[in-house]
Order: C-alpha cells, then sequence, then structure tokens
C-alpha cells in the first residue's frame, strides 16, 4: 500500500529495520511509525533512521492540522513535556506518529522518551 506524507504530500518510503518499524518521507524526510519500537531499539538506531534536514523539518512542524496518512483521521499535535521545543502528531485512531526531520533524534535524546513513545503506541493492541 502505498502512503504520503501529510505535511509535503511526498511518498513514504519504508526503512527496513526490524526494530523500529517506520517509514520515511522521501521528499522532507519526515517520519511516521504504524507500530512500536520494540524494546531493544537503542538510541544508536533511533538517530540512525532520522536522516532529515532539521532545518526542512522545523519549517513542517508549524503545519499541524494535517490528516492521518494511514487512515485519514486528523493527527493531534502533542508537545513534549521535558523537550517543549519538540512537537509531534500523533492519530487517536491508528496510533501512528509523525516526526519531522530532525525531531526524533532529538525526541530520544531523552531516553525515557522510547519507552513513552512504546505507550503511547500500546493503546494500539487494546
Ligand atoms: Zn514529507
Ligand atoms: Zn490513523
Amino acid at each position: 500500500m502505498e502512503i504520503f506524507c501529510p505535511k509535503c504530500g511526498g511518498q513514504f518510503k519504508k526503512i527496513d529495520d526490524e526494530t523500529l518499524p517506520a517509514f520515511r518521507c522521501q521528499t522532507c524526510s519526515g517520519l511516521w511509525f504504524t507500530s512500536q519500537p520494540k524494546s531493544d531499539t537503542d538510541i544508536d538506531l533511533a538517530t540512525k533512521i532520522d536522516v532529515g534536514d532539521p532545518t526542512i523539518g522545523k519549517i513542517y512542524d508549524l503545519l499541524s492540522d494535517v490528516d492521518c496518512p494511514s487512515c485519514k483521521t486528523k493527527l493531534a499535535t502533542v508537545c513534549d513535556p521535558i523537550q517543549e521545543h519538540i512537537q509531534y502528531e500523533i492519530c487517536g485512531s491508528c496510533y501512528g506518529v509523525y516526526f519531522d526531520a530532525g525531531e526524533f533524534s532529538d525526541f530520544v535524546l531523552k531516553e525515557e522518551n522510547l519507552s513513552k513513545l512504546r505507550d503511547l503506541m500500546w493503546k494500539k493492541r487494546s
């Protein structure tokens, strides 16, 4: 199934990694997570998949009124309580999470955020 970036309309490409299932936009390098990162995902790996230019990410960060690329529900913007400069988008229906380029590697600098992301997406299973 082809899915497209809710921010720039670019096409998402699956990142081939078993521990961190995600899609990356081929245009703006935004990241779309459709399932939980595995518990052994480390910061090195998380940083490695976030290859986008943070300058471009910051521009798209201003765009928050967007629909879920997977199920078309309006995404909710979440301000990270620990790193307040980070805003990411989450789908309340399928629990996908979107990060602008450069945001995810910043987000996981706080190690507890990886498990927080898992908690957010955990609801998907219930
Ligand atoms: Zn994009
Ligand atoms: Zn959704």
